[in-house]
This record gives structure tokens, C-alpha cells and sequence, in this order.
């Protein structure tokens, strides 16, 4: 595993590339917008012109897109990675996708002769940036064995859950949660503040008690503060909740947490919080 081709340098992307080559990796970046790769080319990386120009010659490639559709156009695609890369070579995708997706993928890789993990994470972008994220890894044990010091260096490590789609899988059913809380978490600060409580005292003590979750924690003071910087953009919630839902009515469990939660992001992406962080969910209910 010296060659690496990341694809996909968007706020998680962008961070994780950074740490590939900080450890001294050969790596090529793609972006759609290439003005993206701009502070890591400066700082040795290459640019490819194609995602299947990235993946010439990868001994891994791993992709960090927006949802289904960018990931299928991108290892799919005309110049796409998947039929460009080496037989032998691991394809990784750690976007959080659609379990159908992960396994259709995983197929049109193995008659290729590529092995293919599905690799979320978990961690957002400080994590991302520090290198903790947790990778939730789908495939064949082989090959998360060769990925693994790559995890390790993108993340505090993997959990290997099963066969293709699996890591997937688990991605949904943890953003689901995630999406529900936050969304819970801004109906509980609008209702505070406009019963005139001390939020900064509510705050404390909700982010301290039974409520007081990791993300909880972690989002509740940019709610409190109103700092709406990009971690995780409100659409990308959308599109986990909404890949969320479809998933588990598959299984004919429907998600009604999940219904109004994604409700309430989607309230927040048409009241102008589109490219903000999923923290604005509070906005519209405190402009009430
Ligand atoms: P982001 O900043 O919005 O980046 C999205 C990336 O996808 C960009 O590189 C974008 O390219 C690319 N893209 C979008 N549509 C495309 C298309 N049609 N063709 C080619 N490329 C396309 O998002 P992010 O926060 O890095 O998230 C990336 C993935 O990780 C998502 O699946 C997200 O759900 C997941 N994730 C995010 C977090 C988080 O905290 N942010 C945490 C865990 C998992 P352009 O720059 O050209 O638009």
C-alpha cells in the first residue's frame, strides 16, 4: 500500500487525503471542483484530470462523495475509477451510502478483480482532521486486513461487520439516531428559550444529564452560540435520514423518528441554512 487515489475532497474528504500524505503516501486527489485540491497539490500531492486517471496504478482508492449518485458517477462513470484500476487493487468507499449501492458496487468490482470495502465513518470534521474517525467496514476480511493501516492513520481504527454493505448498513441505523437527537436537541433549546430560561444554564445541564449524548454534546454549544460553520451540512442529514428510512422499510420497520426529523432539516435547508451546519436545525423553530 504505498500508491492511494482519493477521491472526493470535501470537508471529510479534504482531511482525510491530508493525513495520507502527511504519512508519506504517493497520492493522487480528483475533485469535481478542482480548485479543492488546491492546498494539497501545493503540498505534494497529484492532481488527476479524471477519477480514473487518480486511479491508474492505485494499489487502493478511496472515495469521499456526497451521496449515491456522485459515488456511481465516479466509480461508474465515463472516466471512472473502478474500470481503470489494477486487478488486485482495493476500492474503498467511505461516503455514508445506500446498502443497495455498497453491494451492486461490490459486485461490478469483483468481476473486475478489485476488492471492495464499504467504509464509513463515524467522527465528524474534527476527527476527520485528527485522525479518530471510526471506519465501519463491509467486505471480504482479506481485504480490510490490507486497508487496515490505512484506517489507522485516517482513524483511531475499524470494526469489520460482516459482508459487502454491512458497514452501510450500520452507517444508516447510527445517522438515523444522530439526526433524531439533533433534531430532538433543537425543538428542547427553542422551548427553553422561549419559556425564558437561562440557556446557558438549560444548556449545561441537559449536555451534563441523561440527554447528554456525544453528539449532543458536541452540537449543543454551537446551537447555544449559533455558530453554524460547515461540520456536517443540513442536506447530508436529509439524504442519511432519508437512505435511513427507505432501508428500514425494506425491512417493514418505518422510521417515524426519522420522518420528522428529516422534517425538521429540511425546514432548515429551505429557510436558508442549505450549506450550513446540521446545528441550524434550530433556526426555523426559533423563528416561530
Ligand atoms: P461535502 O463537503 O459536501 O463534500 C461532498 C463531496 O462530494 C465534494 O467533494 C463534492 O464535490 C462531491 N460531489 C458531490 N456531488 C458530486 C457529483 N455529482 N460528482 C462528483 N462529485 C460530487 O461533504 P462531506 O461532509 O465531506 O461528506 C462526504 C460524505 O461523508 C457524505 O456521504 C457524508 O454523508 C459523509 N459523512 C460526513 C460527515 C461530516 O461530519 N461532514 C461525517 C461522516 C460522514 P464538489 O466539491 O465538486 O462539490
Amino acid at each position: 500500500m504505498k500508491r492511494i487515489s482519493f477521491l472526493g475532497l470535501g470537508i471529510m474528504g479534504a482531511a482525510m487525503a491530508r493525513r495520507l500524505l502527511d504519512h508519506g503516501f504517493d497520492l493522487a486527489v480528483w475533485n469535481r471542483n478542482p480548485a479543492r485540491a488546491d492546498s494539497l497539490v501545493k503540498a505534494g500531492a497529484r492532481l488527476a484530470a479524471t477519477p480514473a486517471d487518480g486511479a491508474c496504478g492505485a494499489d487502493a482508492v478511496i472515495a469521499m462523495l456526497a451521496d449515491d449518485d456522485a459515488s456511481r458517477s465516479v466509480w461508474l462513470g465515463d472516466a471512472g475509477a473502478l474500470a481503470a484500476m489494477d486487478r488486485g487493487a482495493i476500492a474503498i468507499d467511505s461516503s455514508t451510502l445506500t446498502v443497495e449501492w455498497m453491494r451492486e458496487l461490490g459486485a461490478q468490482a469483483a468481476t473486475r478483480g478489485v476488492s471492495f470495502l464499504d467504509a464509513p465513518v463515524t467522527g465528524s470534521k474534527p476527527q476527520a482532521e485528527q485522525g479518530t474517525l471510526n471506519f465501519l467496514v463491509g467486505g471480504d476480511a482479506a481485504a480490510v486486513a490490507r486497508a487496515a493501516p490505512l484506517f489507522a492513520i485516517m482513524g483511531r481504527g475499524h470494526v469489520h461487520l460482516g459482508g459487502a454493505g454491512s458497514g452501510a448498513l450500520l452507517k444508516l441505523i447510527n445517522n438515523f439516531m444522530c439526526g433524531v437527537q439533533l433534531a430532538s436537541l433543537g425543538e428542547a433549546i427553542a422551548m427553553a428559550e422561549r419559556s425564558g430560561l437561562d440557556i446557558r444554564r438549560a444548556a449545561d445541564v441537559l449536555a451534563a444529564g441523561s440527554p447528554g449524548s456525544p453528539i449532543v454534546k458536541m452540537v449543543v454549544e454551537r446551537m447555544v452560540t449559533r455558530d453554524y460553520t460547515p461540520n456536517f451540512l443540513v442536506p447530508l442529514m436529509v439524504k442519511d435520514l432519508t437512505y435511513a428510512m427507505r432501508t428500514f422499510a425494506a425491512e417493514g420497520i418505518e422510521l417515524a423518528d426519522a420522518r420528522a426529523a428529516r422534517e425538521r432539516f429540511i425546514e432548515a435547508a429551505a429557510a436558508g441554512y442549505e450549506s450550513q451546519d446540521i446545528a441550524s436545525v434550530v433556526e426555523p423553530l426559533r423563528r416561530r
